[in-house]
């Protein structure tokens, strides 16, 4: 019987180099099929054309290419793209990418549904299925850049895992996908441009920080007050507020980078008075800024979005205290690929949806 091939993609490049030398071929050679694989996004043997017939036949007798496919692509009105993304063992993950004048922001998916439990989101109704592999969470990249070029004439600006999954609970193989999308043999895009966001594991922001990563950090709040915070994020009883406070704190000593604090409003909920002074208060003890999101409705909740009254009282108490406030539009919302809407629903009745 045959053995198995393996992902030549899981090697490293000098792990692919040693496989030539091994083979009595140079190790420029896996230089050359490092590229190919990662710099140049190939998943064919036969297209790396600076290999011979004799090299490209060894490697596909040791080795096969797993990698995503995009298997359907919705566009919502405003431009924003959501692809289905097809794992090799058949799940789904979904990935968004978001157009504005000037710029396209990439939303990356960590997880296979989410291990926490946040009331709000739709993907925590989900559950975790499994991790992606650093190279899953690279081809969403990849393939939103090439989306980026074909559909806006540019590349990819920007990059934010705030799809699918908590990165922090997935942090090995994040930290890897995000090497090789800064490094310049992979897409070489400068770290300035990639923000982490996570509903806030003490823990991991405190070992980010050791790892002195370079990119962003967000933190989805949503509230300052402890017992409040529980209800809509119950995971956050293992995660006290205090904690958290203290891993920003570290975070921030360390990389001297202000923090973004993610926020809805919903009625009933977050929107008195102390809540508005409670967030002040958490925002003055580290520098950051606060962006306020719109409340994107997901099926089997009552939650709903508070007034604009009340958004502009948080708008205003915190623009007093001098704390940086914006206020972010949902985007895509007609194809399900807004904020917390991912749930691989696939529902594309009355929608545009194109072939890859
Ligand atoms: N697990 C990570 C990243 C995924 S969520 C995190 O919690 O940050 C990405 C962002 O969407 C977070 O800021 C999250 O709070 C927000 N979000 C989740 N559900 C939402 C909803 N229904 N409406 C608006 N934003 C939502």
């Amino acid at each position: 019987m045959e053995a198995p091939k393996q992902d030549i993609r899981a090697l490293s490049k000098e792990a692919i180099q040693d496989f030539f030398l091994s083979h009595k071929a140079p190790s420029f050679k896996g230089t050359q099929v490092y590229q190919w694989l990662w710099q140049k996004g190939i998943h064919d043997f036969d297209l790396m054309t600076n290999l011979s017939f004799e090299h490209r036949d060894l490697l596909k007798q040791y080795f096969e290419i797993k990698h995503i496919n995009i298997d359907l692509q919705q566009r919502s009105k405003d431009g924003t793209i959501k692809n289905a993304v097809q794992l090799h063992d058949n799940l789904v993950v979904e990935s968004v990418l978001i157009p504005t004048s000037k710029r396209t922001t990439a939303c990356v998916s960590s997880q296979v549904g989410c291990s926490l439990d946040c009331t709000f989101c739709a993907t925590a109704a989900l559950k975790r299925m499994r991790n992606l592999n650093a190279d899953e969470i690279y081809d969403q990249v990849v393939a939103m850049d090439q989306q980026s070029k074909l559909y806006f004439q540019h590349p990819l600006s920007n990059i934010v895992f705030m799809g699918m999954g908590e990165p922090l609970m997935n942090y090995k193989n994040v930290l890897e996908a995000i090497d090789k999308i800064t490094h310049t043999e992979g897409l070489g895009m400068s770290p300035k441009r990639i923000t982490l966001s996570t509903s806030g594991i003490p823990k991991m922001i405190r070992k980010m920080a050791d790892d002195q990563v370079k990119f962003g950090l967000a933190v989805s709040l949503h509230s300052a007050r402890q017992e409040v915070r529980e209800k809509i994020m119950p995971f956050a009883t293992k995660f006290p507020l205090s904690e958290l406070l203290e891993a920003l704190t570290h975070w921030y000593t360390y990389t001297k980078k202000q923090i973004t604090f993610e926020y809805v409003v919903w009625e009933g909920i977050n929107d008195q008075k102390e809540d508005i002074q409670a967030l002040v208060k958490f925002c003055r003890q580290i520098p950051s800024k606060v962006n306020l999101i719109q409340y994107n409705a997901i099926d089997n909740s009552n939650l709903k979005q508070a007034s604009s009254e009340v958004i502009e009282a948080y708008v205003d108490a915190l623009t007093q205290a001098r704390i940086k406030v914006t206020y972010r539009r949902s985007r895509g919302e007609d194809i399900a690929a807004a904020c917390g809407q991912l749930a691989n629903k696939l529902d594309t009745k009355g929608k545009e949806t194109i072939k890859h």
